[in-house]
């Protein structure tokens, strides 16, 4: 008997090392890399973590009574349809004027945004699953709007944090000799240079840095939220949001988050914002700390000082229970009633500013 299971363990060990070796699961930050985080006053006891002790972890009973939830899984959790998706050559991103700023959705939080010449990826989630398998958390239309291949050069990436929705190993591979450089959160360095990013194309930031990157200035401004991609490396590394301050526009890209103090502050630092993105979908009761629900989106954005909303972190994956459809509807309710200006485009069409916001109910099945 004790053979039998010594085997069963041994075996399960060989099988959990096999695959938490597979690239995807990333590196967390070790040797130089930790001795470099660990003087962030974000790092503490061993861990990234929020303001105010804000805590991240479910708990085992918090989790038993989501098991309800699982077994009645909503059946309008992913579109029984498919979502319309527009698609662009290379020649829409080419050529552009300077003055120009447009944001170019993907789905959930993945943008082209151009601003001042500029071309940035943000979060560049363009894989066909939001997991570390193929066969969990699958994108609803596994068209994009355009194909990473037909992407011209992409000025910068900027990264949110490392979970699965937004970090995408292959994506990165494909986008690696596309990009001149990336600018993530503390301790995410790890992953990319893992996946042969070279040391130099790869800026570290702590909440509130800011670099000039040729005339734009990019602020790593905070966020509540957490990270991890495997076994034991729960906030290993830190999780932020952006502001992209140009020469005429701003623009806040939320990445993951709780509602929280935050907000008002990044305002006050940086803002009005013409345009922010924001984290609205993938919510439940049972984690009102790390994702907003679409009340708390409205509320955010009014905090932040912005012009135009646009909701995000919806659209493309179901990694919740609520319908597909809710974060967008109940965004649209809570911004009438409070005389917020929103925009609400389908994957691949651009919001352009200084023009009228796209605003088609696009996810009514006609
Ligand atoms: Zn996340
Ligand atoms: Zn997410």
């Amino acid at each position: 008997m004790l053979i039998t299971l010594l085997a069963l363990g041994m075996t399960l060990a060989v099988v959990a090392t096999f695959v938490l070796r597979q690239p995807q699961f990333g590196q967390p930050p070790a040797g130089e890399d930790l001795v470099r985080i660990t003087s962030s006053p974000q790092y503490r006891a061993g861990i990234f973590q929020n303001e105010g002790g804000i805590t991240t972890q479910m708990g085992l009973l918090r989790a038993f009574t989501l098991l309800p939830q699982v077994l009645r899984a909503q059946q309008t959790g992913v579109p029984s349809w498919t979502i319309p998706v527009i698609t662009h050559d290379k020649q829409t991103f080419t050529d552009v004027p300077d003055s120009l700023v447009r944001a170019t959705w993907f789905g959930h939080s993945t943008f082209l945004l151009e601003i001042d010449g500029k071309r940035l990826l943000l979060d560049p989630m363009l894989g066909p699953a939001a997991s570390p398998v193929s066969f969990f958390g699958k994108r609803f239309n596994p068209q994009l709007p355009i194909e990473i291949e037909d992407l011209p050069q992409i000025d910068a990436v900027l990264m949110s944090h490392d979970h699965y929705d937004h970090l995408d190993y292959p994506s990165i591979v494909k986008l690696r000799d596309k990009v001149g450089h990336f600018f993530v959160p503390l301790g995410l360095g790890s992953h990319l240079r893992y996946w042969d990013i070279p040391e130099d194309k790869i800026t570290e930031l702590d909440w509130w840095q800011e670099v000039e990157f040729r005339d734009l200035k990019l602020v790593c401004t905070p966020s509540q939220h957490f990270s991890g991609r495997g076994l034991g490396d729960r906030a290993s590394t830190l999780w932020s949001s952006w502001a992209i301050v140009g020469k005429e526009r701003r623009v806040y890209f939320s990445g993951d988050s709780g509602y929280f103090p935050g907000f008002k502050e990044i305002g006050e630092k940086y803002g009005p914002f013409d345009l922010s993105l924001m984290e609205c979908g993938q919510y439940n009761d049972l984690w009102p700390e790390v994702h907003m629900v679409p009340e708390e989106t409205v509320q955010a954005h009014i905090d932040l000082g912005g012009d135009l909303l646009m909701p995000i972190h919806w659209g493309a994956f179901s990694l919740a229970f609520h319908s597909w459809t809710d974060p967008v509807e109940r965004a649209i309710q809570a911004a009438e009633a409070n005389g917020v200006r929103i925009a609400t485009p389908r994957i691949g069409e651009p919001i352009v500013l200084g023009e009228e916001p796209p605003q088609d109910k696009w996810w009514v099945r006609q």
